[in-house]
């Protein structure tokens, strides 16, 4: 059982590209390595607050190999929503590059609104094509109408994470990541659980993600990151799908 809900891969993490992160591409694939992971995907911050990495980050990240010394690397961004209209901070020139792109919310970046307006930001932010995945939910400060916004990603075919680093950087968040995940089980939606490292002590560290996914029963061959097939196979359909 425990085998089961082990990752092959962390699919949010970030490099010294973010100023207030600490490791390179290179080190983060040497500890992948280290930990037996099979994938990695490198998800630094838009542009439009105040730490993100600038637009060239991006473009010049989608030019690496997709292979790197064993781990099939994925190129990434962690975007900003910008507005409640769904607007995101890097074009789609550039989205179309990327192989992994994560849409959150940061106090840095928007303004909280009221519940409503965060709900009506991410449903906006589902239909745009170039997004994979929806970060860190479970935010207090981003309360959201769960169920539509779940039921909406269902439609998509899209998916969320469940993100390692909320107890620390979002208190507050555990009681919407337990309400998320039943609405995920409910509603057939699949998850990934990642780390949202800084730096690589962390990386792969994904148990607070994985004892909530597990408590609650949550099918371990939903949690898509739990099998490099399983994530090859979301990476290339989306990719289809950007078309
Ligand atoms: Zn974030
Ligand atoms: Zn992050």
């Amino acid at each position: 059982m425990e085998e089961l809900y082990r990752i092959k891969g962390d699919l949010h993490t970030h490099t010294v590209a973010s100023q207030h992160a600490f490791s390179t591409v290179s080190e983060l694939i040497e500890q992948s390595k280290l930990l037996g992971l099979e994938f990695l995907a490198v998800t630094d911050h838009g542009p439009e607050m105040t730490d993100g990495a600038n637009r060239l980050h991006f473009l010049g990240l989608s030019r690496l190999p997709d292979e790197i010394e064993g781990i099939r690397f994925y190129k990434g961004a962690e975007v900003n929503i910008k507005n409640f209209s769904g607007r995101i901070d890097l074009d789609n020139s550039i989205l179309k590059k990327l192989d992994f792109v994560i849409a959150s919310y940061h106090m840095e970046a928007i303004k909280p609104g009221d519940k409503e307006e965060h709900t009506e930001g991410w449903l906006n932010v589902i239909k745009n094509k170039y997004v994979d995945c929806l970060g860190h939910m479970g935010a207090p400060k981003y309360d959201f109408d769960h169920e539509p916004v779940i039921k909406a990603l269902k439609e998509s075919g899209k998916i969320l994470e469940i993100n390692s680093n909320s107890p620390i950087a979002r208190k507050g968040s555990e009681e919407n990541c337990i309400d998320i995940i039943r609405l995920c089980k409910k509603y057939d939606v699949p998850v990934v659980a990642n780390s949202d490292s800084h730096h690589r002590w962390n990386l792969g560290d994904v148990s607070y993600s994985m004892n909530l996914l597990k408590e609650l029963e949550f099918p371990p061959e939903r949690i898509l990151n739990t099998s490099k097939g399983l994530i090859d196979e979301y990476v290339l359909r989306r990719k289809k799908e950007k078309l």
